[in-house]
């Protein structure tokens, strides 16, 4: 049975306050987890499992723990339907980010994981930020992003594309957008087109902690179209002369925007002024 049956069968109804558009494509599901590079032992996070389409493909390419969470009550009893023979799938039902850190990583029993998933739109921001910023032990991310996201995160610099999030994810590991996928592939159809991104948490060896750089990078985009130095007078009690000093022990002129340093910049930038 087709997906778009099995839910008028089940008498669903999509709700747009839950950023719901179905894959109704049999091969960009098998894409994803293809993208996503998933192992037989492989712990695997689903976010927003949906009607269980992508989940089913994840339990075939996967015998490792399978935890899947899903908001929207209406979605529970068929996903119980079809996936309680699995044990080694857990449904958890809740939204994402109320769901502490400690709790999802017990779910793991402490073990890495890697995440597959069609996220949400209106949250997809948020939902990268959860899985980045806190203590998980994260492996790679697999996930469907508006297009216009995907683009954000793996920008050049000198791009209007390239923000905070592309250097602090360029710090973190690898990005790659693996495909674009366009509009047609969903039900109800979104009004954007997406893309498959694939983040490699390579845990590079970098001098300084994410939670100083995160503020500091953040902080210099605060203000597009303001240069390097007023964003930075602006955020911190440094003086002018300060910033412009260390920006020029670092190779940049005072009239230098954010968008002209990459993620090493930010971090000699950054030991330059609080050295
Ligand atoms: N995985 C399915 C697919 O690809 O067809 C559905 C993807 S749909 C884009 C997003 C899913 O995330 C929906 O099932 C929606 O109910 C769920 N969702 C929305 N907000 C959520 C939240 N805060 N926490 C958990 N799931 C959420």
């Amino acid at each position: 049975m087709d997906v778009k049956e099995e839910l008028k069968n089940n008498n669903f109804k999509f709700k747009q306050k839950f950023g719901q558009n179905f894959i109704t494509d049999t091969n960009l599901l098998s894409a994803i987890v293809k993208d996503a590079e998933i192992k037989k032992d492989d712990c695997v996070l689903e976010i927003g499992p949906g009607a269980g389409t992508l989940t089913k493909e994840i339990l075939s390419a996967s015998n490792g723990k399978v935890v899947a969470i899903e908001i929207d009550k209406d979605l529970e009893s068929m996903l119980n339907k079809k996936f309680s023979s699995h044990k080694n799938f857990e449904l958890v039902m809740g939204d994402v980010l109320k769901i502490s850190p400690k709790e999802l990583k017990e779910k793991f029993g402490g073990k890495p994981f890697k995440v597959v998933a069609n996220l949400p739109y209106y949250i997809s921001t948020p939902i990268l930020f959860y899985l980045l910023e806190n203590d998980f032990s994260v492996q790679s991310i697999t996930v469907m992003l508006q297009l216009e996201l995907a683009k954000r995160l793996t920008a050049q610099k000198n791009t209007k594309d390239y923000g905070a999030l592309t250097i602090l994810l360029d710090y973190l590991g690898e990005v790659c957008l693996t495909r674009k996928v366009p509009r047609t592939l969903f039900t109800p159809q979104p009004n954007v087109d997406s893309a498959i991104v694939r983040i490699d948490l390579t845990k590079k060896k970098f001098d300084i902690e994410y939670s100083k750089l995160a503020p500091f990078v953040k902080k210099s985009f605060a203000m597009r179209r303001k240069t390097l130095v007023n964003n930075l007078v602006a955020g911190y009690e440094f003086s002018r002369e300060k910033v412009e000093r260390s920006l020029n022990e670092c190779g940049f002129s005072k009239n230098c925007r954010a968008e002209d340093l990459t993620s090493k910049d930010f971090i000699d930038l950054y030991k330059s002024l609080f050295k």
